[in-house]
C-alpha cells in the first residue's frame, strides 16, 4: 500500500481510478510489493484440462451444459499420468489439473490420480474441479493434493446468482473456507468486467480476495462466448482496457504476499504482451497449457482462447523466454504458499 494507507474500499476505488502519472505510480508501487514479497522468480505451471464435462450453465462459459455444439471429452487415468510425466525434468514444476464441475472421476479415482503423480513425479499438485463437499478436499489432501483453485468469479450475491443458475455465493465461499480448514493452499479470484459489474463491485471483488486471506489469485477479464446468454453483452470496461491491469496492480498491493498468476485470458484480450503486461503489475506465476493438443480447441471457456495450436513443449519454451526476456528468473522447487500458516 501506499505509505500511511489502509486496505479500505475507498483506496482500492482510488487507485482503480488512477490516471497519467498517478498510474505510472500505481504500477510502479505494485511491482515493487510484488518484488518486495515474492521475489523476481516467475513459477511455471502446467495446465491440463482433463475433461470439458460438466452438469453447470455458468452463463459466461463457453462449455456450460446448455452448449450442444461442444465435444465432450474425458481423458482416462493413463492419458492424464503420461502428460503428467511429460512435464517431468522441465521448468513446470507444478501440475494443475482442470475440469468442469461433473465428476467425470469419482472421489476415489481422482485420489488414485493425485496419489501417484505425486507419489512418481514429485511435482507438486493442484487441483480445480469446483465445488465439493469438505469431506471430498480432505481425502484428496491425503491423496497429496497440494492445492485448490475455486474462483469465486464475483462477489455480488445477485450477480453471482444470475451468472451462476443453481448455486450461490455463500455456498462458494464455504468451499474456499473448508479448503483453507481441510490445510489446503486455497486458490481463488474472479473475472473483469462482467456484464453488471460496477466499480464498485471490482472494488468489493478485491477486498473479499483479502478477507479470505488467499494463497493464489487469479482473475482474468471477462470475454463474450457466442454460444452462451452473455455472447451479445460486453465487458463493463470494453472501453477502458486498462481497467484489467489497474485491477492486477490493486490486487497485489491488497494481497501482497499470494501467487498471482498472469492468465491466458490477458493474452486472448492483448496478443503475445498481455500475460507480460501482467507480471510487470504484481504477477509472478505463468500457465502455460499443457492439455494434450486434440483436447484444447473443444476447452473453449472464452473465444480467441491463444495456445490451440502450439505443442506443450512450446508453450513452456515461449513461457521461458517471455519471463527471461522480462529480466525475471524461472521459479525452482514446488512454488507452494509463501503464507505461513499454524
Ligand atoms: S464455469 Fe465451470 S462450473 Fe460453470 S459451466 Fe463452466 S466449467 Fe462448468
Amino acid at each position: 500500500m501506499f505509505t500511511g494507507e489502509a486496505y479500505t474500499k475507498d483506496a482500492a476505488l482510488r487507485l482503480l481510478a488512477s490516471e497519467g502519472e498517478d498510474l505510472l505510480r500505481l504500477y510502479q508501487r505494485a511491482d515493487e510489493v510484488r518484488k518486495e514479497k515474492m521475489g523476481d522468480e516467475v513459477f511455471i505451471r502446467g495446465i491440463i484440462e482433463f475433461s470439458n464435462i460438466c452438469a453447470r450453465n455458468c452463463h459466461y462459459c463457453g462449455i456450460r451444459a446448455g452448449n450442444k455444439g461442444v465435444s465432450r471429452y474425458a481423458m482416462d487415468a493413463d492419458e492424464i499420468l503420461e502428460t503428467a510425466y511429460s512435464m517431468v525434468g522441465t521448468e513446470k514444476t507444478t501440475v494443475v489439473l482442470q475440469s468442469g464441475e461433473t465428476p467425470a472421476f469419482t472421489d476415489e479415482e481422482l485420489g488414485e490420480i493425485i496419489r501417484r503423480i505425486k507419489g512418481e513425479t514429485g511435482l507438486s499438485v493442484t487441483l480445480s474441479v469446483g465445488s465439493r463437499p469438505l469431506e471430498t478436499y480432505r481425502y484428496w489432501h491425503d491423496c497429496g493434493m497440494d492445492r485448490y483453485l475455486l474462483r469465486f468469479e464475483t462477489s455480488d450475491p445477485e450477480l453471482f446468482r444470475r451468472l451462476r443458475p443453481g448455486s450461490t455465493l455463500e455456498e462458494r465461499l464455504r468451499c474456499l473456507y473448508d479448503l483453507k480448514a481441510a490445510g489446503v493452499q486455497t486458490g481463488s479470484g474472479f473475472m473483469i468486467g462482467l456484464p453488471g459489474e460496477t466499480l464498485q463491485v471490482l472494488a468489493d471483488n478485491i477486498l473479499l480476495c483479502r478477507t479470505l486471506d488467499l494463497d493464489m489469485i487469479g482473475i482474468g477479464p471477462f470475454i463474450p462466448h457466442p454460444d452462451t446468454p452473455l455472447g451479445d453483452e460486453k465487458n463493463a470496461y470494453d472501453d477502458n482496457r486498462e481497467m484489467f491491469f489497474k485491477a492486477i496492480a490493486v490486487l497485489r498491493i491488497f494481497n501482497p504476499d499470494a501467487h498471482i498468476p498472469a492468465t491466458t485470458a490477458f493474452d486472448a484480450v492483448f496478443p503475445d504482451e498481455g500475460r507480460n503486461r501482467v507480471l510487470k503489475v504484481g504477477g509472478n506465476i505463468f500457465m502455460p497449457n499443457n492439455t494434450p493438443l486434440k483436447y484444447r480447441k473443444d476447452y473453449l471457456l472464452y473465444p480467441g482462447k491463444p495456445c490451440i495450436t502450439e505443442s506443450a513443449e512450446v508453450c513452456t519454451q515461449c513461457a521461458v523466454m517471455r519471463i527471461q526476456a522480462m529480466g525475471r528468473k524461472i521459479g525452482t522447487g514446488p512454488g507452494h504458499s509463501i503464507k505461513k500458516r499454524t
